[in-house]
């Protein structure tokens, strides 16, 4: 199987290619040239698999420059026991009658970036050699908190690799910067900006497209690539656990095989969600596919109006993760909707870049709306739905999943919508824990580790593994950098 870019279908490569170089040299997004589908047999015959035969079968279908075995080793390393804190790996947990809740956080770091960032490198250490690549690549990553760890984790001690994390000084929770100080592995580097998100990803950018530092590195033998979401390789294991929870729920007699569900994701970057569309297009009968967002609601405007228009007010919110004005990865929705008409596409995101929007047209509107349902709240709602799924079911989630449960609860109050719902749960609640016990009424919060035993004495469940264990690490990574001198990071950690 081919892939193609989105701005421009002439320009083929395979997947292996798509995977090492990230993005197209157009700037589009590689997308396989046809979607596969299941044999009609396709989700019985997975309904007794295991998790990670599941993955071999989805993801098979779309590699076929991989053999079958060398995607089983990958899926072995990557959802092993020695990762994963469950044999189900991503389990759903049964919230009421017709609601299902899909815990993506079991992995090392406890949110769902472990589902693809486990196996991207396995994908990619493999691509490297089907390329015949000499060099060692350098991952660089700039950071808002949960996929720097998460790649850090997946990348750690894998062949052929480097990997190199910044993150804004001022701008990741306490946990988060634990998790990646005390960072292990031999081919791993953290570095602290001064300043917020935005200092560390416009640093990260200028690293990517300095010619001179490209030059030097080479010369030390390497060469640097993306991890980001972007990357097919991160949007192909996500593509997996929709399946999943579609046989899970055959399996265990909640649904009939056919009928249809919905799925409701916490939304950012537009990559989880666009998986659950492409599990749709392998034919997984998922019916409404529903955008939850928090304040920053330029996705819930653009599937109600057809209008995407970043020219708004940023608002850091209780779920960091879906503070996002552009979501990259609508593009690849686009190029589906306007049935791949690549020139379209790259006039939506030119006027993106020149005027900060664009307009669909009609068809591709009637598309969206079709497919999708969408909804945002706010940070008191969001703690609002925390207290009450506490209050009501005794099941705890993070503020990203409790503004999906929301978004749910509205969407089926104004529809009339009673299709069995699979909610993405993407972050444990211990990784948010401050916020987590300020929705059930705590003032006197703890610092530190200590937030972690306080959320789990005020609410009798456990704290995951990894997390408990950050108290007894020691801090490897102390550095501290002017976005001005990061080059210098770089060239002292790959030296
Ligand atoms: C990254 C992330 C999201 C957003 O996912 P996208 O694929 O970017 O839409 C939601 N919740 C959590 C906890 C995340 O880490």
């Amino acid at each position: 199987m081919q892939y193609v870019s989105t701005r421009n279908r002439q320009f083929k490569c395979s997947a292996a290619q798509a995977i090492a170089q990230g993005l197209s040299p157009d700037g589009g997004l590689l997308t396989p040239e046809v979607l596969p589908r299941l044999s009609p047999n396709g989700l019985d015959t997975m309904t007794d698999m295991s998790y990670q035969q599941r993955a071999v079968y989805v993801m098979s279908s779309f590699l076929d420059d991989f053999t079958t075995s060398e995607i089983s080793g990958f899926a072995d390393m990557a959802y092993g026991p020695d990762k994963f804190d469950t044999k189900a790996v991503a389990p759903i947990h049964q919230v009421d009658e017709g609601t299902y809740c899909l815990e993506l956080w079991h992995g090392p770091t406890c949110a769902f970036k472990d589902m693809a960032l486990q196996m991207l490198p396995h994908l990619l250490s493999a691509s490297l050699v089907k390329n015949a690549e000499q060099k060692t690549v350098c991952i660089l990553v700039a950071t808002s908190g949960d996929t720097g760890k998460a790649a850090l984790e997946g990348f750690r001690d894998v062949n052929g690799t480097r990997i190199l994390v910044f993150y804004p000084r001022d701008g990741v929770s306490d946990i988060q910067k634990l998790q990646m100080q005390t960072q292990e592995g031999e081919n791993v580097g953290v570095c602290a900006v001064v300043g917020n998100f935005d200092d560390a990803q416009t640093g990260v950018k200028r690293l990517f497209s300095d010619v001179d530092l490209k030059d030097k590195l080479a010369g030390r033998g390497y060469f640097f690539s993306s991890a980001n979401s972007i990357n097919w390789g991160r949007i192909l294991p996500q593509i997996v656990y929709y399946v999943s929870a579609y046989c899970d729920l055959i399996r265990d007699g909640n649904i009939q095989k056919g009928d249809p569900i919905n799925v409701c994701v916490p939304t950012g970057n537009f990559g989880n969600i666009l998986s659950a569309y492409y599990a749709k297009q392998l034919g997984v009968p998922i019916a409404k596919l529903i955008c939850a967002s928090n304040r920053n609601n330029v996705l819930t405007d653009f599937i109600r109006t057809g209008i995407y228009d970043r020219n708004r007010t940023f608002y850091n919110t209780m779920s960091p993760s879906m503070d996002i004005l552009i979501s990259s990865n609508l593009e690849r929705m686009l190029f589906e909707f306007t049935d791949r008409d690549d020139c379209t596409v790259k006039g939506y995101m030119d006027a993106l870049t020149r005027e900060g929007r664009y307009e669909v047209g009609e068809a591709v509107k009637r598309k969206l709306q079709s497919n999708f349902a969408a909804g945002f709240c706010d940070d008191k709602t969001t703690q609002a739905m925390i207290r009450a799924m506490w209050e009501e079911h005794k099941y705890l989630i993070d503020t990203h999943t409790a503004v999906a449960f929301h978004v749910l609860k509205e969407y089926r109050a104004e529809s009339g919508d009673t299709t069995p719902t699979v909610v993405a749960s993407t972050a444990s609640p211990f990784k948010f824990s401050d916020n987590v016990l300020g929705a059930l009424g705590v003032t006197e919060l703890a610092h530190g580790t200590a937030l972690l035993d306080q959320l789990a004495e005020r609410t009798g469940v456990s704290v995951p593994a990894p997390l408990a264990a950050l108290a007894g690490r020691s801090v490897r990574f102390t550095q501290v950098t002017e976005k001005e001198h990061m080059v210098d990071q770089v060239l002292e950690m790959l030296k």
